[in-house]
């Protein structure tokens, strides 16, 4: 993955899409459907998240399989160590690793809802660092590893400098990439990753980015992650809060306009799509960014190899 972010830098921007692990079975062959046909855009790779303390981990790593193996999508599993017996870390890695999986995203998770509570398991990771250790220690180069940044802030830690020392501990531990926490202000990113770069990370940045579906889950989701509105994302969303339709207009116009403003910053080559299992409103984004392949160009799928694959 990291080789393939790397070979993008001086080409068009490319994209991911992260999709969650449904609850029902019907969910998952919904989410099969949407992968397939969303893959026909040509993401560089799709990710799988984990449920914190492995509930739904043999669902997580049937999808991550399935997308890889049988699907044939680059795909990148997400795994925490929070509350979780190192054998389901074992387990997960190894189906990983027999599927032809290359991409993990070592995290340390949230605590659960339920007790709110963090807990390191007796023998178990104490923060996503310990993580990519093992996974290196285990499985030497097989695995691209990603972890998580915190442009303004973690829960449980806001000072910036702290957080990037950490991170740069994950990556000194042999993290190859980066993903972000959704973010609604540009400027404040473009910063952050002057401070990365100056903190001697030097492994792609790839920016999370979340769609603006409705009113209600925008403001939920800045609330969620307590980061910054800007004014301008303020007044033309409330103007149009109560009808669907507009705000995803007003939304995909703020959001691709924000991604333009990160790509022309020179930090980032690549837009991570949060699609929440949804196809329309990345599509919308992606489509006003001109990064949507041309229907034509769907067809070269079956003659050319994808060009970002990693054994080319
Ligand atoms: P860490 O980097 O280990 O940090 C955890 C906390 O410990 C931070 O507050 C940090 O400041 C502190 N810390 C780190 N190192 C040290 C140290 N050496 N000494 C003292 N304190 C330290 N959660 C899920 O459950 N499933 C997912 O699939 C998932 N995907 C995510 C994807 C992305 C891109 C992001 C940004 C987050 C995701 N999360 C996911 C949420 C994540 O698990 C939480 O934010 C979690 O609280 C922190 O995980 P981390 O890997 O950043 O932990």
């Amino acid at each position: 993955l990291q080789k393939n972010l790397e070979s993008s830098e001086t080409s068009k921007p490319t994209f991911s899409f992260e999709f969650f692990v449904p609850k029902t079975t019907q969910g998952v062959q919904n989410l099969y459907d949407r992968m397939d046909r969303m893959y026909q855009t040509r993401p560089q790779f799709i990710d799988i998240t984990w449920n914190a303390g492995g509930k739904l981990s043999q669902l997580s790593t049937d999808l991550v399989s399935t997308s890889q193996s049988v699907l044939g999508l680059e795909t990148c599993m997400h795994l925490t160590c929070t509350n979780m017996p190192v054998q389901l870390i074992d387990d997960a890695l190894a189906r990983a690793y027999e599927s032809g999986c290359q991409n993990i995203l070592a995290l340390r998770g949230d605590p659960p809802v339920t007790t709110g509570e963090w807990k390191q398991c007796e023998g178990g990771f104490a923060y996503a660092k310990d993580l990519v250790c093992y996974i290196r220690q285990k499985y030497g180069d097989h695995f691209d590893i990603g972890v998580a940044g915190y442009p303004e802030g973690h829960p449980e830690e806001e000072a910036t400098p702290q957080l990037i020392q950490y991170l740069k501990e994950k990556v000194d531990a042999g993290a190859n990439f980066i993903i972000t926490q959704m973010f609604y202000d540009a400027d404040i990113f473009i910063e952050w990753c002057r401070q990365v770069r100056q903190a001697g990370i030097d492994v792609p940045i790839i920016p999370g980015i979340m769609p603006i579906t409705t009113y209600a889950a925008f403001m939920r989701r800045a609330d969620w992650c307590k980061i910054k509105i800007p004014d301008e994302f303020m007044t033309k969303l409330d103007a149009v809060k109560d009808d669907d339709q507009a705000v995803r207009e007003v939304g995909t116009g703020l959001i691709a306009g924000m991604c333009q403003k990160l790509l022309k910053s020179g930090y980032v080559t690549h837009l991570h799509m949060y699609t929440m299992n949804l196809e329309k409103a990345s599509m919308m984004i992606l489509d006003k960014l001109g990064l949507l392949t041309e229907e034509d160009d769907i067809f070269r799928d079956e003659v050319v190899p994808m060009p970002w694959r990693k054994s080319l």
